[in-house]
This record gives structure tokens, C-alpha cells and sequence, in this order.
């Protein structure tokens, strides 16, 4: 017998119970992946997705050679293409991982009713792209958890699964035709770009639990010591398992491995509110809020804030930061927001979409749904909290050398001052000159958060 393995966010060999059932009993299989065509933008794919995902599929190919077998690769719409699949293989089910979009649940209905029209299963496995599945835990009275600390408390109690190795071996039947793997594109690439595959992931969780994770506690808010594991990319394309992760973490022990596996289950609690609510990938999910100032009187605005020229240099060193390495640390991206969402009051969806343009770990589910929760339209259970990006650069790049190294017209200042460079005078003042005014006082943009809240 044979079957067809559809890999789509978990390219990888260790860990994958759709490979795992699919090998079972010698079976032949057909590791397939589609570059799907119905997927709109800007969840499709970015340049630096692009070329992080060809990364991903030249190490899955690599690793399927050395056990024998091969990737396919085939670009159109996936469930006709699965179709051609099992045709040309024989192949008697289909088997791949839950996921949580609308497009998913759309993908996983036509697939099924596609492969029954043939007379072949499609099988779904959870527990691929997430530690604890969505709709596993429950509150009493809905499908899913709207508030975090509760939902982390039953996540934590829950028995993970065991994790499975990857196979010895992988024999793909003759006469399915591929096509060629792609080297990653450079076009629109960021400069700073990290390099995408399983093989990398592993490596990098590696020296995570060896030498990171035990400060984790300490040090993850630090954003000049960039102390956080830099797994996000790894398992948005889940080149890495969460729950291997979360098996290998909690093995390290400690208040690190603690606050890590907290964040891990944060990526979890996203995933269950976007399927049991997939709308909040785009509207509001708890609060709508109408009053956003409009594009056309925010334009400059937005585009200062998207070149990180808003004047606020710990904004702007994130901004940057952004571009250059298509990632950014998680204080940078809640201070960052929280400046567009409600210092300058721009509709939290304009700057959705620019992090989804730009960021290779850039995820429908926790992109949106951490957008909302900053713009106080998700789960936060304190919405109308503002960060202050000068407190937030004080506490968390206190001798300012996160500004330094992302904002050259910087660089030449020294300590702390670098987060007020209006107060700069004399030799530094004239170093700092091609550095920009701020785009707004903080006083008036809270006030003007205020009144938009109704909460004057
Ligand atoms: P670590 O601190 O090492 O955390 C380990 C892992 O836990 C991460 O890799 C990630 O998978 C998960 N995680 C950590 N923090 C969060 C969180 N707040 N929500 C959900 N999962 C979390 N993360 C994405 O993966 N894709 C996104 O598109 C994305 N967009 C975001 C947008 C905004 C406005 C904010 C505030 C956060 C966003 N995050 C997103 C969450 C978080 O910032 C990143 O996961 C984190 O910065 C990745 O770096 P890391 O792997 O070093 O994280």
C-alpha cells in the first residue's frame, strides 16, 4: 500500500506522526508538498518567508535522500495537485496535520470530499503544529479559552504525547514526477536574513537548551542582549516539533525552562482562539473599535513608523531591526505596535500586514491575535494599557546599545541619553543631526487614545 504525506507548516522528518502513520507497516509514501496557489497575500508568503520555506524544502529533500526517498514538490492548487498525486502513486489516503486558518479548514473539507469522491481517506493528525491540540482543553462553558492565564493553567496539566524519532528509512514510488527544488531567492530578501531547515532548527534548539534557556527568566525582555531563543521562524515552518520542544525544555528544568514553556503555550492559546474563531484573523475579536484616525490623515505617520523614522529611537532601532533581519524581539514588536495602535492610533490591521510583509516567522495566528492584544481589540484583559516607548527603551535597553547598533545617525551617542535625543546639546547634539524629530508628543497621543476610548 501507499501514501501521500501533504507536509505543509511542519517540514520536517523527527517528530511527525502523518510520516510516522504513513511508513507504518513498510508502506511506501509520497512526501509531497504543494507551493499552493489559493493561499492569499499576505499569508502566502513574503520574500523572506519565500526564501526561508526554500531553505526548509532543500533540507526535507535532503533528509528524505539520505533514507532513500525523495521530496516532491508541485506549485497549483493543492487539493488538485494532491489528486494527481495519489493518482499517479496508487496511493490508497492521504495523511497531514491539522492546522487552524479558515483557508485550513476550507483545504482540509475539499480535500476530504475530493479524495472520498475517489474512494481514499484523508487523515489529519493534531499535536503536528501545536504541544497541546486546539479544543483539547476547554473552558466550561465555550470551545475555547479567551484569557490566557486559565488556559495555561489546564495547557500545563495536559500529558503531551510522547515523541516519535524520524524514520530509518523512506521508499517513494517510481513514476511521481517533482519539480525542482529552488536555491532561496535574494530578491527582496532582508540582508540579515537567517537561514531556514530542519537541520538548523535543531542545531539551534540544541544550543538553546545547552546554553540559553536557563537565563530565560532573567533575560528575555533585554533587547541589546537579544537572549531569546530565535526558535520562531522554526516553528512557524515547523522544521522544529512544539512538543518536542516543550519535552526537551522542561527536561533542562528551572524558572527558564518555566517562563520558555509559557511562551510556547502562548503560541498554543493563539491557535485555539484563531480555530475556533478564524474570523480573528482580520476582525475584531473582543472589542471592534471604529474610531482609528484614517489612512489618508495617519499616511506620514504609518510611513515614518514603517522606515523606523518616528523620532522615538527605540521605535525606530525595531523598526529597522525589521527590515533588515525579517525578525524582531518580542519587546521591540509589543512597543513597536503599541505605537502605531495607540500612541498614533492607526487601525492595528495597517500594521498587521507591514510585520506580515516583512517577518519570516510571520504567522496568521500570532501575528493577528498578538496585533489585537496589543491594540486592546484581543485578549488582553488590560486593554487600555499604552506603552511609553522612552520608559520601555529605559527599562529594557537601559545603556541604549539596542538604539545604537540599529540607528547609525546614533551611534556616536553615548549611555542612556541615546533615548532622548532632543536633549542632547553641544558636540552630541550635532552628531545626532540627521536623526529625526519626533512625529508626535506622547502626552497628545495619549489623550487623543483617550478620547477615542471614551475614556476621558
Ligand atoms: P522566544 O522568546 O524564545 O519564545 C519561544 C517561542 O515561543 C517563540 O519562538 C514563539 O513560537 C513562542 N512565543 C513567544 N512569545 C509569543 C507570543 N507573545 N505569542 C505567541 N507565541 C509566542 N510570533 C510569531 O511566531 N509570528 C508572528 O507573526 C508574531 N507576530 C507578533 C506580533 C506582535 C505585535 C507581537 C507583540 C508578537 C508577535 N509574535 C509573533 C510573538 C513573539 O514576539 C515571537 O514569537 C518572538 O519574538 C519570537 O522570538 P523567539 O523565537 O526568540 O522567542
Amino acid at each position: 500500500p501507499t501514501s501521500v504525506v501533504l507536509f505543509t507548516a511542519d517540514l520536517r522528518l523527527h517528530d511527525h506522526p502523518p510520516l510516522r502513520a504513513a511508513l507504518e507497516g513498510g508502506h511506501e509514501v509520497v512526501p509531497l508538498f504543494v507551493r499552493d496557489s489559493g493561499i492569499a497575500d499576505p499569508f502566502r508568503g513574503a520574500p523572506n518567508r519565500l526564501a526561508f520555506l526554500d531553505d526548509c524544502l532543500r533540507d526535507l529533500d535532503a533528509g528524505l535522500r539520505r533514507r532513500g526517498g525523495r521530496l516532491v514538490v508541485r506549485s497549483g492548487d493543492v487539493v488538485e495537485e494532491v489528486c494527481k498525486a495519489v493518482t499517479e502513486a496508487d496511493a490508497d489516503d492521504v495523511h497531514m496535520a491539522a492546522d487552524v486558518s479558515a483557508y485550513a479548514h476550507l483545504r482540509e473539507r475539499r480535500l476530504r470530499s475530493a479524495l472520498e469522491a475517489e474512494g481514499r481517506r484523508l487523515h489529519v493528525h493534531d499535536t503536528v503544529t501545536t504541544a497541546v491540540a486546539p479544543g483539547a482543553v476547554t473552558p466550561a462553558s465555550s470551545d475555547h479559552f479567551a484569557v490566557f492565564t486559565p488556559y495555561y493553567r489546564q495547557w500545563s496539566g495536559r500529558r503531551l504525547r510522547d515523541t516519535l524519532g524520524a524514520p530509518r528509512a523512506v521508499r517513494v514510488p517510481a513514476g511521481v514526477g517533482s519539480e525542482e527544488l529552488r536555491s532561496r531567492s535574494a530578491a527582496g530578501v532582508s540582508p540579515g536574513l537567517a537561514e531556514g531547515g530542519e537541520t538548523l532548527g535543531r542545531k539551534r534548539l540544541a544550543a538553546w537548551l545547552r546554553s540559553g534557556v536557563a537565563a530565560y527568566e532573567d533575560r528575555h525582555d533585554d533587547m541589546a542582549g537579544d537572549a531569546t531563543s530565535r526558535l520562531s521562524p522554526f516553528l512557524h515552518f515547523g522544521t522544529l516539533s512544539p512538543v518536542e520542544v516543550v519535552h526537551r525544555v522542561r527536561r533542562v528544568g528551572g524558572p527558564g525552562a518555566e517562563a520558555f514553556v509559557r511562551q510556547v503555550a502562548w503560541r498554543d492559546f493563539h491557535r485555539q482562539v484563531l480555530a475556533a474563531r478564524t474570523d480573528a484573523a482580520t476582525a475584531d475579536y473582543r472589542t471592534k473599535h471604529d474610531r482609528w484616525r484614517s489612512a489618508r490623515t495617519a499616511r506620514e505617520d504609518v510611513e515614518a513608523w514603517r522606515a523606523g523614522r518616528t523620532g522615538y529611537p527605540v521605535v525606530d532601532a525595531a523598526m529597522r531591526q525589521l527590515r533588515h533581519e525579517g525578525w524582531m524581539h518580542n519587546r521591540a514588536r509589543l512597543l513597536t505596535a503599541s505605537f502605531l495602535a495607540k500612541t498614533l492610533y492607526v487601525d492595528w490591521r495597517i500594521g498587521a500586514r507591514h510585520f506580515l510583509d516583512l517577518l519570516v516567522d510571520g504567522d496568521i495566528a500570532n501575528n493577528q491575535l498578538n496585533w489585537q492584544w496589543v491594540a486592546g481589540t484581543g485578549t488582553d484583559t488590560r486593554p487600555n494599557r499604552v506603552l511609553n516607548p522612552l520608559t520601555q527603551g529605559k527599562r529594557h535597553d537601559p545603556d541604549g546599545a539596542y538604539v545604537r547598533r540599529w540607528v547609525p545617525e546614533l551611534a556616536d551617542i553615548e549611555g542612556g541619553a541615546v533615548h532622548e535625543p532632543w536633549k542632547l546639546s553641544g558636540r552630541d547634539r550635532s552628531a545626532a543631526a540627521g536623526y529625526p524629530e519626533p512625529v508626535v508628543d506622547l502626552a497628545e497621543g495619549l489623550a487623543r487614545f483617550r478620547r477615542a476610548r471614551g475614556r476621558e
